[in-house]
């Protein structure tokens, strides 16, 4: 991020879109553009980028990115999708660029593919079509170089042979069963809602997911439930019918039905939660607790967020957020037990934050769209450590919630789990009452509070994140145990903490930073 002139904030550019200016030259003309003409368009005062077949001129926009101008830059005259999604993928520019929209990129004459493409192709071509769109979705971008597109396809194969769905019903009932062939299946990896006789279900794998998306054949109740056999890798949606009728079919398949395919390719599904409960944590931090649809299966995996989507003077703005539990648990004989029927977030409001300021004014019982989980925290990761060692600055804390649950509840060969948290004052430490409970509770587990600004009868340590003070935290129980370093809070915090981890010798793998 960079600091933004006076009068260049998100808010300043809602209402320069609102305005009616001609923001793209064109008088609201839409043209196609082809590629040689996307890359005249390469300079500061005439900039034209390309997101996923779609040009925008974005210079009216360049004062008002929050990553500065030059990062734009790196994409202008070109196809920026890779760019893009690299750095905000979920960032939602259809909404924020709408008004400076040049029109679709022209289509180019495809070029002979070489033969083994061609194989895949002839294979892939054995197959019902409809099974094909993730594929041939991602085909249609031009920037991806044939030996990535073989990839994909491979792997969507893979994945789509091993993926099969049936149906059946009884008088009451329709039930939907997902064969995955997957070891280890678990309520984390199945997301399903249904919306309006729309049935959406998403059995993830790995990097890829495998969707089944319908538009019922007719209305069911609202409520639905998920079984899952962990071992076979079977899934079973079960939904009750309105009507005592019988069905003929499932229902009319929608785009992406009964498709394989990468998880980032897919566009984020969202769907509106209730607001329950709002408490204070701190002067300015407030834990949320929304309530899922009864007709939405969701778990948010530990160390994954999500994305939360509201219309702030008329546009839709979305910013990431990480699930934390109501509170901290302080008996973990058994991992504990989740209701799956709501979702916490403890959120810090920015007194001119565009974001936490319209989430404040949300009233008990006002709803707001939540996403599908993302990140790339892999349990795995944890799975064999003997000492975990979590560094968090200010609401940096919010992946470590889970991941103290997850390490003292299941990691088996835990020796000890040490937090080093920095806040500004005493009066910004969050859940500092649970987090010492649970260190006299539990012996594996040690908290240390940093104060960058502290009061002056402050007795504990005090100063920024810094080699010395890692040093001395960072120290492995025994030589040679395994062990992982999570470090999550502001982006130059956290880049600072993880080069000083590296000076001190552990290694990438032995690091995990929590990033956009
Ligand atoms: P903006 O309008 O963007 O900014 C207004 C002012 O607020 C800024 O000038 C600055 O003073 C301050 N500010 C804004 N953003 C930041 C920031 N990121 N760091 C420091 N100061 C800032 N936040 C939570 O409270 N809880 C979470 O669980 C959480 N999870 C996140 C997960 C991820 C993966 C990421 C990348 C961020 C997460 N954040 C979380 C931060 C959150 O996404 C927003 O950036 C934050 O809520 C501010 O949004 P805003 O629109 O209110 O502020
Ligand atoms: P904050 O209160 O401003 O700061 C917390 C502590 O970090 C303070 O001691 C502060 O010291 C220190 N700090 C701030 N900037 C620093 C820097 N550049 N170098 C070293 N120390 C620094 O923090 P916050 O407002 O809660 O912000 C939390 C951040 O975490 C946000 O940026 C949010 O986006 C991020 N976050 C990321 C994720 C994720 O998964 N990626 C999840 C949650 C939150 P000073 O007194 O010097 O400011």
């Amino acid at each position: 991020q960079v600091p933004l002139k006076p009068g260049r904030s998100l808010m300043d550019w809602i209402r320069l879109t609102k305005s009616g200016k001609d923001l793209t030259g064109l008088k609201g003309r839409l043209i196609e553009v082809t590629e040689d003409e996307l890359a005249k368009h390469n300079k500061k005062e005439d900039c034209w980028i390309c997101i996923r077949g779609f040009v925008y001129n974005v210079t009216p926009y360049m004062e008002y990115h929050p990553g500065g101008e030059d990062e734009l830059m790196k994409a202008a005259g070109t196809d920026g999708t890779d760019l893009f999604d690299q750095v905000h993928r979920w960032v939602n520019y259809e909404s924020m660029l709408k008004e400076c929209l040049v029109g679709r990129m022209a289509l180019k004459p495809v070029a002979a593919p070489k033969v083994d493409i061609l194989m895949t192709l002839l294979f892939v071509g054995m197959l019902p079509e409809k099974k094909l769109l993730g594929a041939s979705a991602k085909d249609l971008t031009p920037s991806m170089p044939e030996e990535s597109l073989c990839v994909y396809i491979y792997f969507s194969l893979l994945y789509y042979l091993f993926c099969s769905y049936d149906w059946f019903q009884t008088d009451s009932s329709v039930t939907i069963v997902i064969y995955t062939k997957q070891k280890n299946m678990n309520a984390e990896l199945v997301i399903v809602d249904c919306q309006d006789k729309q049935l959406r279900g998403e059995i993830i794998m790995d990097e890829h997911s495998f969707l089944v998306e319908v538009d019922l054949d007719h209305a069911v109740q609202e409520d639905i439930t998920v079984n899952i056999s962990e071992k076979v890798g079977k899934v079973e949606i079960s939904l009750k019918k309105k009507e005592k009728i019988h069905w003929k079919m499932l229902g009319q398949p929608l785009e992406s039905h009964e498709t394989v395919t990468k998880r980032t390719d897919r566009g984020l599904f969202y769907r509106k939660c209730k607001l329950v409960s709002k408490t204070e944590v701190t002067h300015d931090t407030r834990l949320l607790c929304l309530m899922l649809p009864k007709s939405t299966h969701l778990c948010v995996p530990t160390g994954q967020h999500v994305y939360l989507k509201q219309m702030i003077a008329g546009t839709e703005v979305v910013k990431p957020y990480t699930p934390v539990l109501p509170f901290l648990p302080l008996d973990f004989k058994e991992p504990s037990a989740h209701d799956g029927a709501h979702i916490y977030f403890m959120i810090k409001i920015y007194s001119c934050g565009l974001f936490t300021q319209a989430l404040d004014h949300l009233q008990i019982g006002d709803c707001i769209s939540v996403s599908n989980p993302e990140g790339n925290f892999k349990k795995s990761q944890a799975e064999a450590s003997e000492d975990v060692f979590l560094l968090a600055a200010g609401t940096g804390f919010t992946p470590m919630v889970k991941l103290l649950n997850f390490t003292l509840s299941e990691v088996r060969c835990l020796r000890t789990v040490k937090l080093m948290f920095f806040n500004k004052t005493e009066d910004d430490i969050l859940w500092r009452n649970q987090l010492e409970q649970l260190a006299l509770k539990d012996e594996r587990f040690e908290v240390q509070f940093i104060l960058s600004q502290p009061a002056k009868d402050w007795v504990g340590k005090q100063g920024k994140i810094s080699s010395s003070l890692l040093s001395d935290f960072v120290k492995r129980s025994r030589k040679d145990s395994k062990v992982l370093i999570c470090i999550c809070g502001p982006a130059p915090f956290t880049e600072q903490g993880v080069q000083y981890l590296k000076d001190l010798g552990y290694s990438q793998e032995e690091i995990h930073a929590f990033t956009a």
